[in-house]
């Protein structure tokens, strides 16, 4: 599938121009002129990147960038004028990925959208699956797998099997345990750690007859392949 790239840029016949060139290169691209539809259309969470100039009506690029990094990680290359070195610092700090400064040569432009999307390819495959044997855990789609049969968790176990995947052969007292999935003011039974693992092995390891939850004695818990 095509990548999808949002531009939001004021003045139409440069964001013509480069829809253009980037359709061209083979992305899918939408345009947006002001600053509070390129928010609305950003926040969509369709856009695999987002090339953002900083003089914007409307809404400023960098308030633009600042309410979405609230939400949403997605890459965004920042377009300043020239110059405009406080632009780049802030941008940058205020979680931009890149910025390119205006005018820019076209080749320019497409050399930074690859990086980052190379950058973000990266990122996905690292942080969002977590695999131990045939269970895989994705937390971008939120879904839980075990060789390929889609196993159906609350909130709650989801978070604890993320807590225990994340950590995996490495053995997690109940009290870590609690303070990561329900929180340091968590005012309940201590033993809802033991209630959530038995749950967790119910639909795992009861259901697939396999063994990857596992009791340390005295300890806590761990997730490991064998023994
Ligand atoms: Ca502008």
């Amino acid at each position: 599938m095509a990548d999808r790239i949002l531009i939001v840029e004021d003045e139409q016949k440069l964001a013509r121009f480069v829809e253009l060139e980037l359709t061209h290169e083979g992305y899918e691209v939408d345009k947006a002129f002001d600053g509070r539809s390129g928010f609305e259309m950003a926040q969509s969470g369709k856009y695999d990147l987002i090339l953002l100039d900083v003089m914007l009506p409307g809404m400023s690029g960098m308030e633009l960038l600042r309410r979405l990094r609230k939400s949403s990680d997605i890459p965004v290359i920042m377009v300043t004028a020239r110059d405009a070195v406080m632009d780049k610092v802030t941008g940058l700090d205020m979680g931009a990925d890149d910025y390119i400064t205006k005018p820019f040569e076209i080749e320019e432009v497409l050399a930074r959208i690859r990086a980052a999307l190379r950058k973000r390819a990266c990122v996905a495959l690292k942080e969002e699956k977590q695999v131990c044997g045939k269970l895989v855990l994705d937390t971008a789609r939120r879904s839980v797998e075990y060789d390929g049969n889609a196993i159906v968790l609350t909130n709650r176990e989801f978070e604890l099997l993320q807590v225990l995947m994340e950590n995996r052969s490495i053995v997690l007292s109940r009290d870590k345990l609690l303070e990561r999935v329900w929180g340091y003011d968590y005012m309940g039974e201590t033993n809802v750690v033991d209630v959530y693992i038995r749950y967790l092995r119910a639909k795992i390891d009861d259901m697939f007859g396999v063994k990857l939850i596992h009791t340390v004695r005295g300890v806590g818990y761990v997730l490991r392949e064998s023994q």
